[in-house]
């Protein structure tokens, strides 16, 4: 067994810790609004090498790196009319813009997995708002679990995944939105969607215009992590069930079908956010030893749905 690790209300002092563990190349998770994230000091090629050893990610799947403001953002990277409009309106905020590396970038190349673009994001969740300023570099912070399951988004979550392989976890209490940033191509003067998330297809939309998706534009560019299995709890998941049986576990979404072994309901009334901040901790809770799978119920494809049935496709996908 590993010694558990060292979870800590997130405090000032705590916070001020946090920090200074992360100057000194060590990994931190601390919580966001979209999941908690594993971070580590951006500019250090040795920290951002023990999250990808820590996680099991790829190293060809790169890594966002997170800043205080758009200010310090822009230090790092190219800011293009469009993404200047997209900062304005959803920083900080789940967004991850991708833009070109400035010459001067001093994030490491691994973190970008070598190539000449940088995914940024400014967070909104106060803690993390208060680590970044205390830390002064840019820290990449991918979710903070094991590479290709389900993401954590308590710090009882992180320790169950990752216990042995970090510093601390700051305690921030649950995630509000519960789903990973939309990740957004701002390179050139449309935005193409690299992975829906926390922030919508229609709330980009009414910013910026028409968004170039995979959907619809099968030769739009794909982001290099967007692996077909991902976010996968232990037991099988079967999608768009319209029954149950009785050694499944069902995850509902509106009025849940009878029969299940054990039944979540991402929503009561059938309500997208609500299902977005418990669909990764129901994932987590249906996971039980001796049952056949788990059965999810349709969710609707617009607005936070298209995240949520993203992650779920990559629940179900074959491993
Ligand atoms: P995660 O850290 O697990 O939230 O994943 C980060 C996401 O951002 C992955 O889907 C990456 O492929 C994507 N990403 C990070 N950097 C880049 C980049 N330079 N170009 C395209 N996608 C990126
Ligand atoms: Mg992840």
């Amino acid at each position: 067994m590993t010694e558990p690790v060292r979870i800590l209300p997130a405090t000032d002092a705590a916070i001020a810790e946090a920090a200074a563990l992360l100057c000194a190349g060590q990994l931190v998770a601390f919580p966001t609004e979209t999941v908690y994230g594993l971070g580590g000091d951006a500019t250090d090629d040795r920290a951002v090498a023990a999250i990808f050893a820590a996680k099991g990610r790829p190293s060809f799947n790169p890594l966002i790196s997170h800043l205080p403001d758009v200010e310090k953002a822009r230090e790092l990277a190219v800011f293009t009319p469009l993404a200047e409009t997209l900062a304005a309106a959803f920083w900080p905020g789940p967004l991850t813009l991708v833009l070109s590396r400035r010459p001067d970038c001093p994030v490491s190349h691994l973190a970008c997995a070598g190539l000449d673009t940088i995914a940024l994001r400014v967070p909104a969740h106060p803690v993390a708002r208060r680590l970044l300023e205390a830390v002064g570099r840019p820290v990449v912070a991918p979710s903070a679990n094991p590479s290709g399951r389900v993401s954590p988004t308590s710090a009882q979550h992180v320790a169950e995944g990752l216990s042995g392989r970090l510093a601390l976890v700051l305690d921030g209490g649950p995630c509000a939105i519960g789903l990973e940033s939309t990740v957004v191509d701002a390179t050139g003067d449309r935005p193409v969607l690299l992975r829906p998330g926390g922030v919508t297809l229609e709330a980009l939309e009414q910013v910026a215009g028409p968004v170039i998706t995979p959907e619809r534009d099968p030769d739009a560019p794909s982001s290099p992590g967007q692996l077909a299995s991902h976010y996968a709890p232990a037991l099988p998941v079967r999608l768009n069930a319209t029954d149950v049986k009785p050694d499944e576990a069902l995850l509902g979404f509106g009025p849940t079908l009878p029969g299940a072994a054990v039944t979540l309901n991402l929503s009561d009334s059938g309500d997208l956010q609500e299902a977005a901040a418990n669909l990764f901790a129901m994932l987590r809770r249906l996971d039980r030893p001796g049952l056949a799978g788990i059965a999810v119920m349709t969710l609707p494809e617009t607005g936070l749905g298209h995240a949520i049935n993203d992650r779920l496709r990559r629940a179900s996908a074959p491993r």
